[in-house]
This record gives C-alpha cells, structure tokens and sequence, in this order.
C-alpha cells in the first residue's frame, strides 16, 4: 500500500465514522465487526464494547425472525434489500435526536443490507445502513392528522357545531340499515324555524345566525346521545330519534316545540320563535332513505298549511 493509498483509507475511516448514516459490519453468526460514529451516539455503546458480540445479545430488542431472514435472504441473494420505515418504524430502538412537542419519542429509520464479499469473493459479511428518517415520518404524520382534522370538519356545521348535511346523510343510512336488520322503532323528525325570514329582515342576519346557533343548542341539549340532531341547511333541523316508538317520539317533538316557544334569547330577550315538526317513524314499507325523510318532510308542510308552531305525523293510509 502506497502512502496515496493510505491517505485514502485513513480519510474513509474518518468519513465512515463522521458520517450521519448508521453503520455496521456483522458476519454471518451475527457478530458485530464494525460500529461507526452514528451507532456509537445513538447506541451509547462504543465500538469497543461491542466488538465481536452479537447484536441480538447487545439488543434484545431487535425484532431477530424477521432481521435474521432478511439477512438470510440478502446472503443467499447475494443482493442488496431494503426496508422502509412504513413497514417497520425502526430497527434499532434509539431515542429521536430532535423530538418536537407532541413529536415522535422514537428515532425512524429505513434500512439497507448490504451483503459483503472477502478476499475471496465469497459472501462472509453484510452491512446495514441506517438512516433517521424521523423528520419524514413526523412530516407524514403531521399530514394524517390535519387530514383527519379536515374530515371532522367536513362532518360538521360551522354555525351550529351539530353534524352538517353530508354526516347527516351518512348517518341516516346507516340507521336505515340497522331499522331494515334488527327492526327497533326509530323516528325521523324535520324542523323548520316559522317565519324566519321575518326574524332576518327586522334583526339583521347576523342576529339570525345567533337565533339559530341558540336553537341548535336547545336541540342538542334536548335528545340523548345515541339520536342524532343535525343541521339540514339553512333554519331547517334534523332528528334521529333512535330507537324510539312512535308516541314516545311525539312527546318529545311535543315536549321540544314547547320547549322552543318558552325559549328566551339572552340577546334579545323580546324575540319569541317557534318551529313546526314533520315526523315520520321507520316502517317496513320504505323504500329508503330519501323516501323516509320525503314523508317526514310533507308532514311538515302540512305542519305549516295547518299554521304552523304544531308536529304533524305522517300517516301511512292519509298522508
Ligand atoms: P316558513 O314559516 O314558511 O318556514 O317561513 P320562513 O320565513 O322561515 O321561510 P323559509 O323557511 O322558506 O325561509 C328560510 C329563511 O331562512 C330564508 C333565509 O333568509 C333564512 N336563512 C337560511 N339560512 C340562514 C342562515 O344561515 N342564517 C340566517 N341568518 N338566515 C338563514
Ligand atoms: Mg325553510
Ligand atoms: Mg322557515
């Protein structure tokens, strides 16, 4: 070896053991040969200490099946494989370098084995890799959490905070198919606020908004937690009132209209609003959900021509 040739190797050595990449030599009874900088940090072992130790005895926590049969596999190969992080967040069990409030406590890592030739061409080593992809894994994840906050928000109504249109629909069908399998009475119940307009144009609508905010409040306050209230659009509501028979649920719709007449709003404590109800329970002859919320919808109308503040229930033979 020239003194060109030493300089090289001496500033690979230096390189190979500055380099931000976990390194490690093992040969084939898993005995660790080489163990640079990045593990030495990372570990808190130095290469000392665990020269010619195998890494299963220095890491019991490796997951050993599946690492032993991809080095197996990358000797029989005689190829490079890789893992990814997505797969298995991390080989060797170190602490993240730059956790973050709320971040990952573990360092993630991508792996690539890298089996090793001697002297005389035969395979008798491999190398791992490892690379902290922390900062990605944090990145994706930071991502699936504003996706699933997103798609709580597009379940729900921005003025009332009740489920919106969409959550409602969805949890309409599903009750539809529960009513169609186990046959429990359920009623479906649609408000509309009366004369509404009327509150719009001598408050302003801003002052509607507030009035509808507050109803929606009274609503959600008055129904247990397995019905469902949502907010259909513009000042017309929607109730699911599980499991509830027929005139236990015209009490209740009963019970609610009166409860709407007597309500006093803080910030304009003269108003007075009423609402009429259209209800219709679930019976065998639906078609689904559309027809269920179309005769539920006609009551109400009826509830309207009758002069409003009142329920109507759909009648199955004169409705
Ligand atoms: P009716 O008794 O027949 O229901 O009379 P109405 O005046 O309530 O008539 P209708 O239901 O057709 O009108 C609904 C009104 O509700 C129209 C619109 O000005 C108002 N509105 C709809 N959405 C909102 C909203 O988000 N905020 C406010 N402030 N008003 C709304
Ligand atoms: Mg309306
Ligand atoms: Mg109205």
């Amino acid at each position: 070896m020239d003194q060109q040739d030493f300089s090289q190797l001496h500033w690979l050595t230096q390189l190979l053991h500055g380099i931000e990449v976990g390194l490690v030599v093992i040969d084939r009874d898993y005995q660790v040969q080489l163990w640079n900088g990045f593990m030495e940090n990372h570990s808190g072992l130095s290469s000392k200490e665990v020269q010619s130790r195998s890494l299963f005895s220095l890491f019991p926590d490796l997951p050993q099946q599946w690492l032993i049969s991809k080095l197996e596999a990358a000797f029989l190969m005689e190829s490079r494989s890789f893992t990814v992080w997505e797969q298995r967040p991390w080989v060797f069990p170190f602490a993240n370098p730059r956790p973050v409030t709320g971040g990952l406590s573990m360092m993630h890592q991508n792996m690539t084995i890298q089996p090793l030739t001697n002297s005389q061409g035969t395979i008798s080593h491999a190398a791992l890799l490892i690379y902290d992809v922390s900062v990605q894994a944090q990145d994706r994840q930071k991502l699936s959490q504003a996706n699933d906050r997103l798609e709580q928000l597009s379940q729900i109504d921005a003025l009332t905070g009740l489920a919106n249109r969409r959550q409602w629909q969805r949890l309409l069908a599903q009750e539809f198919d529960r009513c169609r399998r186990y046959q429990p009475a359920s009623c479906l119940v649609v408000i509309d606020i009366d004369h509404f307009k009327q509150v719009n144009d001598t408050l302003g609508h801003s002052m509607g908004d507030q009035v509808l905010n507050r109803l929606g409040e009274l609503l959600k306050d008055s129904l247990r937690k397995t019905d469902v209230v949502a907010r259909y659009g513009g000042e017309e509501f929607v109730l699911l009132l599980t499991e509830t028979r027929q005139e236990a649920s015209i009490k209740l719709a009963e019970r609610l209209r009166q409860s709407v007449e007597q309500l006093v709003f803080a910030f304009m404590p003269s108003l007075k609003i009423t609402i009429s109800l259209g209800l219709c329970p679930y019976h065998h002859e639906l078609e689904g959900t559309e027809q269920w919320f179309e005769l539920a919808d006609q009551a109400l109308y009826k509830a309207k021509r009758q002069g409003r503040n009142r329920l109507v229930c759909f009648e199955p033979h004169n409705g």
